[in-house]
């Protein structure tokens, strides 16, 4: 990965999409160092199938900055089902006034998150191992924000996020194009557990000749979440809401 190649890339890539506003000097840097550290990584730790330049600026870092004009300033942001740190990581680098938390069950994937924390110098994200659904008995209604991309449907994915969104606060859900059939499926669940819809976003992201289309669901935290929710994994797979 050539530097100047992805510095390049990387603001054509955003001015392209509207977000060049996000990018400075440091932020760049910092995340080419962060994508430096993903593929060299990735050789001997299996972390992400996307290890191209272009791949990991349109479909990571594009990807997970789109949501950041969603989340209000200081805001707490949960980010479920990080994995390699897809969005919190880019996140954190292109928003300081964040406090980002990263969640995966998956040791090697926090491993990996909290090393670029250290190497990247990112007081802004905290790494945690464990799982949501188990997370959630200590953490009920503590973030302004949650997000999510590629964990699961949204009728599996909202027990999993909104009982740690505050009243008031906002689930993000990040979805492929084919969102609309899952959120139909997740409507009655996602009032049960105490959040309402407010807004749906579809738009493409490209870079070069390459598109993805891509929907942000927004619902809003309006009441608390009954004790009861989130259940056991098994549970909410067998019995989705
Ligand atoms: N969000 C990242 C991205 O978009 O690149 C990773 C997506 S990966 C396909 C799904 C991740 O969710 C895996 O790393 C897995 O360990 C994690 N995961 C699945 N269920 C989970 C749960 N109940 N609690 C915490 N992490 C979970």
């Amino acid at each position: 990965m050539e530097h100047q190649n992805f510095i390049d890339l990387l603001y054509n890539t955003f001015e392209e999409n509207g977000m060049k506003d996000l990018l400075d000097d440091n932020s760049a840097e910092l995340l080419y160092r962060f994508a430096a550290l993903l593929v060299e990584t990735n050789k001997h730790t299996n972390l992400t199938a996307i290890t191209d330049e272009k791949g990991i600026i349109l479909k990571h870092f594009a990807d997970s900055a789109a949501i950041s004009r969603h989340i209000p300033q200081g805001a707490a942001v949960l980010d479920v089902g990080c994995g390699a740190g897809f969005p919190s990581v880019p996140l954190a680098i292109i928003r300081s006034d964040l406090a980002i938390t990263s969640l995966d069950s998956t040791g090697k994937k926090i491993d990996f998150v909290l090393s670029a924390k250290e190497k990247l110098g990112l007081e802004n994200l905290n790494a945690v191992c464990a799982r949501a659904e188990e997370y959630a008995a200590l953490n009920r209604e503590s973030f302004d924000v949650c997000t999510s991309r590629a964990v699961a449907r949204l009728n599996v994915l909202s027990e999993l996020c909104v009982p740690f969104i505050k009243v008031g606060g906002l689930f993000v859900a990040m979805k492929s194009d084919k969102g609309a059939e899952e959120a139909k499926e997740a409507e009655e669940g996602i009032k049960k557990l105490g959040a309402a819809p407010t807004s749906v976003s579809l738009y493409s992201l490209t870079c070069e000749e390459t598109a993805i289309d891509r929907e942000i669901r927004i619902y809003k935290k309006t009441a608390p979440t009954p004790k009861q929710y989130p259940r056991k994994y098994s549970q909410i797979l067998k019995k989705p809401l």
